[in-house]
This record gives structure tokens, sequence and C-alpha cells, in this order.
């Protein structure tokens, strides 16, 4: 066979790494076409809630693709995106009034911003700087890119990425200096003010207490900052409740939400907004509508998988599902936190993280070792640098799970 032409993202070809062909998922298995069983404990890219190919996200993609797969979203309208609406509105704060249909985190992300902005242009236009939190990632295209921090990822991009404020993570102990720095901030006159709650992900898996989220949300207001919180990752039960803003009993101007969205089937995002924005953009004049849209925005199939994940919530004990997770990944934890080698041990909901060895960056040696330890293994695990993290689906089994936990004590043993 003639060399694939495809170019793989966060892929570097010139190490001429294995890249598996997977020919079929379910639960929280991978088969690929060798006749391997690979374990997916990052729940593919952290997507995968109720476990791959679930059967009724399946059957609404097939019957919603038999009877109306694709319409213009400008302008007109269906019934699964009117329910998935609908649906998120009982589900989330009453205040975010508004559902905004777009396909990825990233393009949530880039919708968020420019409500925001859209916003301050009728309110005061003067008003455009966005502030950000230190290690934040929300997506690699340029907007998101410049609201996350800089690095390896972005260096040479930088000069398409616009300026931002950036706020110190909130290390435990020093949160005081992350709301003095907020404050000082919005004092300033910043438009909006992006956040993870409680979990920073692809920066390094860092996690921070309700109770700041709190502050920060309190300080925001105080100064009429517009609060976007980015639960692309967080949400959808993965820190162990709906949304990671409602163990801080947070409201957001603005809620960025994707990946489980369709329980990780199939792309889509929505960008939520409060009344007060949507109507920044409201009146008789064309030239203050809301200017975005992708060919895809709303696509009935995608929305025909939000809407039977949101059945899925309704009607299978989800939560009891996360819960036992979130238990069974302490006691493993606890195990392997004694470990020499193991720092940093730590687990919010469904996610555990931890360092082997010092502290290193994205490109530390140790992981491409890694990597390569946890694929011959038979597992998909994705270090972000030296930090290890266990994200997977929540229906995974215990003996799945020791696997997981098994390969990362030997690594620690032997890496
Ligand atoms: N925001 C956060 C918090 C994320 O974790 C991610 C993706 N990992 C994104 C935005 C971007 O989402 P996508 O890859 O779907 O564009």
């Amino acid at each position: 066979m003639s060399p694939s032409p495809i170019w793989h993202p966060f892929t570097q070809h010139g190490l001429g790494e294995p890249i598996p062909l997977v020919t079929r998922a379910e639960g929280a298995a991978l088969y690929t076409s060798d006749g391997r069983r690979i374990v997916d404990a990052i729940s593919s890219w952290w997507v995968t809630t109720h476990g791959h190919s679930h059967p009724r996200i399946v059957a609404a993609i097939r019957e919603q693709a038999e009877v109306l797969d694709q319409i213009i979203f400008a302008g007109w309208t269906h019934e699964p995106a009117e329910a998935v609406a609908r649906g998120l509105c009982e589900r989330m704060p009453a205040e975010l009034s508004r559902v905004f249909f777009s396909d990825s985190g990233s393009t949530s992300v880039e919708v968020a911003l420019k409500m925001a902005l859209g916003y301050w242009r009728a309110h005061d236009p003067k008003r455009h700087r966005i502030l950000v939190l230190e290690h934040g990632y929300h997506g690699d295209t340029i907007g998101a890119m410049s609201v996350g921090a800089r690095g390896v990822f972005n260096r040479a991009y930088e000069p398409l990425l616009f300026d931002v404020g950036t706020v110190p993570f909130p290390v435990a102990g020093q949160e005081q200096d992350t709301l003095d720095a907020l404050e000082h901030a919005c004092a300033d006159g910043a438009a909006a003010f992006i956040v993870e709650p409680l979990v920073l992900g692809a920066g390094g898996m860092h996690f921070y207490a309700p109770a700041v989220l709190r502050e920060m949300r309190a300080i925001c207001a105080r100064y009429g900052v517009l609060f976007i919180a980015d639960e692309v990752m967080t949400g959808w039960g993965r820190t162990g409740t709906l949304l990671a803003c409602d163990q801080a009993d947070i409201v957001p101007d603005i809620l960025c939400l994707s990946k489980g969205l369709t329980g990780g089937a199939i792309p889509l995002a929505v960008t939520m907004a409060t009344e007060p924005i949507f109507e920044a953009h409201y009146g008789s004049d064309r030239a203050r509508m809301f200017f975005h849209s992708s060919s895809y925005t709303a696509n009935p199939i995608a929305c025909a998988a939000a809407r039977a994940n949101l059945a899925i919530w309704d009607e299978e004990p989800v939560q009891e599902r996360i819960a036992s997770l979130a238990a069974r990944q302490q006691v493993r934890l606890d195990r392997l936190a004694t470990h020499p080698r193991v720092h940093g041990a730590r687990r919010i909901g469904t996610i555990a993280a931890l360092e082997v060895g010092g502290g290193e960056g994205y490109l530390s040696a140790v992981a491409p070792r890694l990597l390569a330890h946890f694929r011959e293994r038979d597992l998909l695990l994705r270090p972000l640098g030296n930090t290890v993290y266990v994200m997977p689906p929540y229906c995974i089994e215990d003996a799945d799970l020791d696997r997981v936990y098994g390969a990362i004590e030997e690594a620690c043993d032997c890496i």
C-alpha cells in the first residue's frame, strides 16, 4: 500500500511513530485492524462520556440521517435543534436563556469572544480587552489560541495572536495574588474574563478550588466584566457535577459547551448567553446582528445525537456512574500516590492526574517514553509532558481501570 497522505494533528510524523488503524469501538474499548483491544483511558480526547457507540446515540444518528441530513441554519430551523436548545435551557442556569450553535470547542470560544465584544460595542466600545488565566487552553483557532497560554504550541503564530491580560494561576496558598491581579485588571475596564472552571486541562491538568472560582466570578460581576466559562472539557459531569460552575454555585454570562454534548459521538458545540448579551445584538438594525456562522451550524444529525445525550442524562443513572468512577479512580490513585516517583496525585470527579518524576514541560523527554510504554500495553493514554492523567468514559470496567493504573505504576518503576 502507498503511504497515507494524511497529516495528523499534534503528531510529529518525522518520528515515525506507529499510527494504529481503528476499526471499531464499544464502551471504553477501541479495536484495531491488527486485532488488538485498546483501553480508551482518555475518552478519545475527553469527548466520550457514556462510552463509544452508545446504542441510543447511534440509533438517533441513524434515524435522523434518513429524515433530514443538513439544512442551512441562518433563517431556518429544525426540531432536533429546537429540542436541544430547549433541553439545555431546562438543565443549565436559567440566566443563560440564549443558545448559539457551532461545531467545536474552539468555535464555541470564538463565538463567546465575539458575543462579548458585540455586547461592549453596544454599551462601551472602549472595552475590548480580554482577561485570561495563566496556563489556560481554549482551542487552536487564532482567537482561541490568543486567549490560551503562549508556548511551543503557538510560537510560530504569535504575530497573529491578539494581546490579552493574563492573571496568575491560583496556586494553592497563593490564591489572593490571583484575586488581586484580577481585581486590578477588571478595574482597568476589561471586556471579559475567560476561564476553564476548576480544571485547566491541556495546560497541565491544574486544579483549583471552587471558592476561588466563586471569588473570581464575584470580582468580574463587581466591575461588569463578562465572565466566560469554557466548560468544553469540564462540562457533562467530568468534574463530578453537570457543570464545574455548579460546585462554586455560580452562573457565568457566557457558557461554552462541546465534547460531551453529543456524548462524544459527533461534533457539535453551543455557546449559551444571558439575555442582555442577546439584546445587545437585537433590534431592527441589520448591522447589529450577530455575524457568525459556519456551513454545518446546528447540523440536524449532530443535534439528534445531542438530544439522545440529554435523554441518556434523564433516563440512565449517569450521576451514579460518575460517582462510582470517581470513587474507583480514588482507590487506585491513593495506592499509586505512595510511589516515590509520583508527585501531585490529584483527582476531581472522573479526572485523575499525577506527575511522574520532577516537573518538566510539554516537550519533556519522558513524554515519548511514557507514550510508547502505554501504547505497547494497548492503552490509550496521552501524557501532557510528564503529567499522566486518566479521564475514561464513565462506563469503564474495573479490570480495564486496573490495567491502566498497573501500567502507570510500571511506568513509574521503569521510566
Ligand atoms: N476549550 C477547552 C477547555 C478544551 O479542553 C478544548 C479541547 N481540548 C477546547 C476548548 C477546544 O475544543 P475543540 O478541540 O473541540 O476545538
